[in-house]
């Protein structure tokens, strides 16, 4: 094993200008920008190493159009025996720049022993990593047990619907396929993250009924509607929520909880108008709601919660009408500590960084709903190098330290996962 770590040492140059040359590619999403070059860039690498090629575009999904192709690469070497697969999956999309950069965000500047830009965290870095781990394994290996794949996808940022979804959809992540799934996303080197808390996406609308604003009598104001679901919702769903604790290990701990965000709210005439507005009692007013839920709770409770507040103001408030309307939804997972990888990855942690990983949860989602839900692959963590709060951030960046070891870990655990020695 101490020869591919010194071996990953050895690939510090190309470790650095790999991360670069990938955050370089301005894959912002939406629209899903840089896709394709990417995926190629990708795929040429993958190919001189002898790795079989697949590029699979997502046709139809959401966002997917001649000009921005949801183009998914998906590449897999077999070894020279039997075993079992291994499959390192990162979404090459990013966020938007947004503002207060002082580095240029698709520049792969170095600092410090950093790399700054968009994506580098989050999760390029991890792409990055993850690769340089798998090949150095196999030029010590090259007759290593089993199947290594490597997944660059898209749109995870967005929902994964034209990357991950999509490619479980069409079997690229089945049990007859893969056995052991990592997502390199930046939970920091010596953490396994082993799931992510549940999602409702919900628009909640209000109705009244419109007049003249200088008669509001004459009118029904949606907008005040509104703002007595708030109250509601301060004076008893908030207080409930907090009290809901969770044993699931979420990190930053302030999301050990039920959690609910108000995304937007919106009632009355739209503000893109010239000049003054005009004078209109509002007769709707809409609010998205983001809650997110608890491996202890149910979904249907999650619903009804709300519900119920909203049913005992149409019978308490007069003319209170309401719409409620589901817009996105997914259930919390938990991968089992006695899984497989799990082992695999605090043993090679415990290894390479002598010391013991800590478990965590995200409180977000991230691509593994796709794997556990539409591939039925249980056998799944993120794991990778990268700050989880620069992530989305200004002046994001990924320790190049960092992403050595923990492509350390990572080639460990391979070779702990193909030849069924996790201890
Ligand atoms: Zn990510």
């Amino acid at each position: 094993m101490d020869s591919i770590l010194q071996r990953i040492d050895d690939k510090e140059a190309d470790l650095i200008a790999l991360t670069q040359d990938l955050i370089r590619f301005p894959t912002i999403n939406p629209p899903g920008e840089a896709y394709e070059p990417c995926a190629h860039y990708l795929g040429e690498r993958l190919k001189k190493r002898g790795f079989d090629v697949q590029y699979v575009r997502a046709h139809g999904t959401p966002g997917d159009s001649d000009q921005y192709p949801r183009i998914n690469i998906i590449a897999r070497k077999k070894g020279g025996r039997p075993g079992p697969c291994v499959h390192f999956n990162s979404h090459i999309d990013v966020v938007e720049v947004g503002k207060g950069w002082t580095k240029d965000p698709f520049g792969g500047e170095i600092a410090d022993g950093k790399i700054y830009g968009r994506g580098a965290c989050d999760m390029k870095g991890g792409l990055a990593a993850s690769i340089i781990a798998i090949e150095a394994y196999i030029e010590a290996n090259p007759d290593f047990p089993g199947a290594i794949e490597i997944s660059g996808t898209c749109d995870e940022e967005s929902g994964g619907y034209g990357g991950v979804a999509y490619l479980a959809e069409q079997g690229f992540f089945a049990k007859d396929r893969v056995d052991h799934v990592i997502i390199p996303e930046p939970l920091n080197k010596d953490r396994i993250c082993l799931g992510h808390r549940g999602v409702w996406w919900a628009e909640i609308e209000t109705h009244g009924h419109i007049a003249h604003g200088s008669m509001p009598f004459l009118g029904d104001c949606a907008v005040r509607h509104m703002g007595a679901v708030i109250d509601q919702f301060e004076e008893k769903l908030y207080p409930a929520l907090a009290e809901k604790r969770t044993d699931m290990p979420v990190v930053p701990p302030g999301a050990r909880q039920s959690t609910l965000n108000i995304n937007s709210i919106h009632g009355g005439q739209s503000e893109d108008y010239d000049g003054l507005p005009a004078p209109c009692v509002p007769d709707s007013c809409r609010m998205v709601i983001d809650r997110r839920f608890l491996i202890e709770e149910q979904l249907d409770q999650v619903k009804g919660e709300i519900t119920k507040l909203l049913d005992e103001l149409s019978e308490n408030r007069d003319k209170f009408r309401y719409e409620i309307k589901d817009l996105f939804e997914v259930q919390p997972t938990m991968t089992d500590k006695e899984q497989p990888v799990v082992q695999a990855v605090s043993s090679a942690i415990s290894d390479v960084l002598e010391t013991q990983p800590d478990y965590v949860i995200s409180p977000g989602t991230y691509d593994q709903k796709h794997i556990d839900r539409i591939g039925k692959l249980k056998d799944c963590i993120a794991y990778g190098p990268g700050i989880l709060d620069l992530a989305h951030q200004p002046d994001e960046y990924v320790g190049i330290e960092d992403m050595l070891d923990s492509a350390k870990v990572m080639a460990k655990a391979i070779h702990n996962l193909l030849n069924g020695d996790q201890q």
